[in-house]
């Protein structure tokens, strides 16, 4: 079993600002995250990769950024309305409220050790169903005809612009539309730090196919997108698939898998995204609730069809969090006495690419470090630390994942060469300081 690190992620993220609880001041806000500057520069760059995989290598697929506000009849017509629920007890003896399906990883808030309902004074109601999404209102009127959703999904607002999309791009059938935003599901038992939250961010695509192509591009798709998280660095040991069984898929699904990771301790394998074919069910519904038609015209066979869908839906969280959970290490180091932690970051994903250090506060060494600091910034995110000695600005930056730290010293101001430590080796090369930049762009993959 893999360690339990989330304790200690959490306030490792909180130290270095990567990921602060939302409110903090005020205690807090229940299970909301705010991202520090590290953190914003993670999951930009893990969003930038993804955007970068799907949508700008790829002719067969169009980027879209629909608003969070729709149009009311949009989660009627998705089902998210009537069915969109979990089973939701409540216990009388504590006012605590838990997912009646997910029991098994609660815990009884007046006795920790036990489950909810395992204690005996537990007084659990019948299980009765609670509806995730968040309702608001449109306008200045507080009444019924006013009500709107926060999306709970970002997929609706692809469905209700494929043909705008089709249309304007002209792109003939296969092909996705892509897009990133927030979700919000008011979520009975949230928790796990980011793994599940009540506002968090999708990364969704929908594929549309000719019918009877479906099951070969789920295929197709499904071994695309565990490509994409390898990709990432996260380990394969910790990684599989899980095909949703017939009680799992929904009612209109054809076939789904879950990608899951590993997240350690009794977490364990959780869904990161999932992988589903969702037949016609969607466009159908927008067609038969607006009245309007969706088809698609092939010109070339001069045939109208409703395109079948393929999904992929990950959530930019919860991919955060597992790469945050796999790259976590404490480790010792051959002739110290001090271990170290490191985030082992892919160099691509890293919010600070290099390290930039005078040895000594003096001798023109913090000039000549800083005026290399803002030559290297112009390629990638740079930090510049004089502050303590370079054994702790090492350790601050292998802690933050930060993959290489060049070091000015004495024999720099004479022969213009610095030394560049990498983070996982440890191991130090000397280059001319014109060079430096060259040679952590190669490494880096930027
Ligand atoms: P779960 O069973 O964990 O509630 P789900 O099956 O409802 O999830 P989907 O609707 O398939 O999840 O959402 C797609 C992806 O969005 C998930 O794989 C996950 O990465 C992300 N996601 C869903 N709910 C949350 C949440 N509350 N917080 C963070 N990420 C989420």
């Amino acid at each position: 079993m893999y360690p339990d690190v989330m304790d200690k992620l959490v306030s490792l993220c909180k130290r270095h600002g990567f990921i602060f609880q939302s409110s903090e001041i005020y205690g807090g806000a229940g299970s909301v995250w705010d991202y520090g500057p590290l953190g914003v520069e993670l999951k930009k760059n893990i969003k930038d990769r993804w955007w970068q995989a799907m949508v700008r290598s790829r002719d067969d697929i169009e980027g879209l950024d629909a608003a969070i506000l729709m149009h009311p009849r949009v989660w009627e017509a998705s089902g998210h309305v009537a069915g969109f629920t979990d089973p939701l007890v409540d216990c009388k003896t504590c006012k605590g409220r838990f997912r009646a399906d997910k029991l098994g990883d609660a815990r009884c808030p007046q006795k920790p050790s036990k489950r909810p309902g395992e204690w005996d004074a537990c007084a659990l109601t019948p299980p009765r169903m609670f509806n995730l999404m968040f309702k608001t209102f449109m306008g200045p009127v507080e009444e019924s005809a006013a009500v709107a959703y926060l999306r709970p999904e970002t997929a609706q607002g692809i469905y209700v612009n494929f043909l705008n999309v089709q249309q304007s791009t002209r792109q003939k059938i296969p092909f996705g539309i892509a897009q990133i935003g927030k979700a919000f599901r008011n979520e009975i038992t949230p928790g796990n730090f980011i793994f599940r939250t009540r506002e968090f961010e999708q990364m969704e695509m929908q594929f549309f196919v000719e019918p009877g192509t479906d099951m070969e591009w789920f295929a197709r798709w499904k071994a695309d997108r565990m490509a994409w998280h390898l990709a990432l660095g996260l380990d394969p040991d910790r990684l599989r698939y899980h095909e949703h069984t017939r009680e799992e898929l929904a009612h209109y699904a054809r076939a789904a898998y879950d990608i899951e990771f590993d997240f350690g301790g009794t977490l364990g394998f959780q869904e990161i995204e999932g992988v589903h074919n969702r037949g016609d069910f969607d466009l159908m519904r927008h067609q038969e609730y607006s009245g309007k038609k969706l088809e698609y015209f092939d010109q070339v066979r001069n045939k109208r069809y409703i395109p079948l869908v393929i999904e992929t839906s990950v959530g930019a969280d919860r991919v955060t969090l597992a790469v945050l959970v796999g790259a976590y290490r404490e480790e010792t180091v051959a002739g110290e006495q001090e271990g170290r932690t490191v985030l082992g970051l892919h160099p691509a994903l890293a919010p600070i690419k290099a390290g930039v250090f005078p040895l000594v506060k003096k001798d023109g060494m913090p000039e000549y470090a800083t005026q290399l600091a803002g030559d290297l910034r112009r390629a990638f995110p740079v930090f510049y630390d004089e502050s303590g000695s370079i054994g702790r600005r090492y350790r601050r930056q292998d802690e933050v994942g930060t993959p290489f730290c060049v070091t000015v010293d004495g024999q720099t101001v004479t022969d213009h060469t610095v030394t560049i430590r990498e983070r996982d080796s440890l191991r130090q090369d000397r280059v001319p300081a014109t060079a430096a930049r060259a040679y952590i762009e190669e490494r880096i993959g930027a």
